[in-house]
């Protein structure tokens, strides 16, 4: 069993190898004892000193993370530290050690199993994270009671796997970064604080673990690959040889196309491929070198509603929207109006419990419920829009009277706008993501009504194979290079191009570069993609004929199965890197 590798989900890239440390792992039983009347002051004294260092070592976090990060990220530390001084929470702890005679852990324990007791009888979704935000910086006191041996990990100096029963921010910096080799952990959210901030710090991380900390004994060896979200236990020598020996070739190729990413994506024979980012944040414009892209393709502003504790206010977004524009100087950025709900809950906005969320309140259908919202978001958008080059991008849209409606607001938003002397761009192009199969069947009507298109496969693969795109028990069968979802691409395309529309794809597929190559031949003007992934999707264009690029979407869209179109792109890769490599592209492989 220890040599297995299992399959979790990447939230953060990158490979990593090291022995493990088990952080946070909940005490299973925490010790217990009576205390004296003499022995009262002492062990009041010993809370007193385990508050503190816990307070110190969240300290220690926040200045971390506001120097590597930023003040944003650094802000849920703060958060900690208040709880922490929180004195109706301390006088409960220290009652119960004067009036039960208990020892402080047994205290410590009993207030947070109030807390996650309290918490979990409130409904909603946003009670997990909320009841952790409560509960982590007490769990910070016990381990400083406990003294558990986080003391001996942290003089031993050793770089380590860090492995967690949930992905949360305590987890990501309990050591210094440099000390992190990657964060695996039994569960947590793409889109949790901690996977903002593991990938934030570019550690490998995986979750979606299931019964990961019994597998495991402290120092144990693992191998992570964040990208691959997968985990393997004890390697023997040549699975560690043959994991260094991929880093380093990736390490090595990543270094030599890089040199070349400022290079526009063309083709040999002249077909040229627009290549966008895919951000979450501002910061995440100091993760690539503006030189390399053609603009934002997907700027995700969910991410500016879920890093903090309310909704941020226009003039906060005008600001934010307005730097992201200045920063990419005039090249487009596609700022996509807010996605909360299904896999994304807000941690302030409280939704009814659903029994399936994917399927429920989420992306357009909150905008339009909730207008205000909208309007705020709009107003902020269309200020910025006379300091760059913006598109917005409407999420999750199933049908054209959404557009419709989402137009009128649009239109009304801009007339008040003028009216109170606000400046606006004359030209705000507004365009829609597909990817529901409801757009998908009436793209040929929608595209008619917006100004550009961009395919979101992330979410139409799950739509469209009815698989959970976060269920790890039906990862296997999530795969966009089903045929169906080639037909969709085609037909996606084909409709952009008769409406003289342009047409991007902005989900992970297009950032693997056999996958680009294919979007380019299905007629795709325009991909969205990770930062990292730039220089590898570029180089792949330059290498490829159009014409092969437009045999091998003939051939992906002729496949009658997964393992037809698994072979086309096989068969685009063995192109690819195949050939000799021209100088002015950079010697890879
Ligand atoms: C998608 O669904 O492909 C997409 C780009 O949006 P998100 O991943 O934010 O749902
Ligand atoms: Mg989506």
């Amino acid at each position: 069993m220890h040599h297995r590798t299992v399959k979790g989900t990447s939230v953060s890239p990158g490979l990593a190898i090291g022995p493990v440390h088990v952080v946070l792992a909940r005490p299973e039983k925490v010790p217990e004892w009576s205390v004296s009347q003499v022995g009262l002051a002492p062990e009041l004294q010993r809370l007193a000193e385990a508050v503190q260092a816990a307070d110190a070592d969240l300290e220690r976090r926040q200045i971390q993370i506001r120097s590597e990060v930023g003040e944003k990220d650094a802000e849920i530390f703060a958060v900690h530290r208040t709880v922490l001084q929180d004195p109706r929470a301390l006088k409960e702890v220290e009652s119960t050690i004067v009036e039960q005679r208990v020892n402080a852990e047994k205290a410590v324990m009993g207030l947070i199993e109030r807390f996650e007791k309290t918490m979990g009888r409130l409904e909603g979704n946003y009670n997990r994270s909320y009841a952790a935000d409560f509960s982590d910086p007490w769990y910070c006191v016990l381990d400083a009671l406990l003294r558990r041996d986080r003391q001996a990990i942290v003089s031993s100096g050793e770089k380590v796997i860090l492995a967690a029963a949930e992905l949360t921010p305590q987890v990501v910096t309990y050591l210094e970064r440099d000390r992190i080799l990657g964060v695996i952990a039994e569960v947590g959210g793409r889109f949790s604080h901690g996977a903002v901030l593991g990938r934030s710090l570019g550690v490998p991380c995986v979750v979606g673990l299931p019964n990961l900390l019994a597998r495991l004994e402290q120092g144990l060896l693992v191998a992570v690959d964040g990208s691959q979200g997968t985990v393997q236990f004890r390697p023997e020598k040549k699975d560690i040889d043959d994991f260094l020996d991929r880093r380093a070739k990736v390490e090595e190729r990543r270094a030599a196309l890089k040199e070349f990413a400022a290079e526009p994506a063309v083709t040999p024979d002249g077909q040229a491929l627009t290549v966008r980012v895919n951000i979450e944040s501002v910061r995440d414009l100091d993760t690539f070198e503006i030189e390399h892209t053609d603009g934002v393709g997907l700027l995700r502003t969910e991410f500016l509603y879920l890093e903090r504790s309310q909704f941020p206010s226009e003039e906060e977004q005008f600001r934010l929207y307005r730097r992201v524009l200045e920063r990419m100087n005039g090249k487009p950025v596609l700022i996509r109006t807010l996605d909360i709900g299904g896999d994304k809950p807000l941690p302030y906005f409280t939704t009814p419990k659903e029994t399936n969320p994917a399927l429920g309140w989420r992306g357009i259908r909150i905008s339009l419920e909730w207008r205000d919202l909208l309007q705020v978001q709009l107003r902020a958008l269309l200020r910025a829009s006379v300091h760059g080059n913006l598109r917005i991008l409407l999420p999750m849209v199933t049908s054209l009277e959404e557009v419709t409606m989402t137009h009128e607001i649009f239109d009304d938003v801009r007339r008040l706008l003028v009216e109170q002397g606000y400046e606006v761009a004359m030209e705000v192009p507004v365009g829609i993501m597909i990817e529901v199969p409801s757009a998908l069947m009436m793209i040929e009507k929608l595209i008619d009504h917006v100004d550009f298109a961009a395919v979101g496969t992330n979410d139409l693969v799950q739509y469209l194979l009815a698989v959970d795109r976060d269920n790890s028990l039906v990862s296997k069968l999530y795969d966009p290079q089903h045929p169906a979802v080639i037909q969709a691409l085609d037909r996606i395309a084909q409709a952009a191009r008769r409406a003289g529309k342009s047409c991007s794809v902005c989900g992970e597929f297009a950032g693997d570069p056999a996958s680009a190559v294919l979007l380019l031949g299905l007629g795709y003007d325009s991909i969205s993609i990770s930062p990292q992934f730039l220089p590898d999707v570029k180089f792949a264009v330059r290498m490829m004929e159009f014409g092969h690029a437009q045999k091998y979407a003939k051939q992906a869209l002729g496949a009658s199965t997964v393992n037809e179109v698994h072979d086309v792109l096989d068969a685009i890769r063995t192109d690819l890197y195949d050939q000799p490599l021209s100088e002015d592209c950079g010697a890879l492989k």
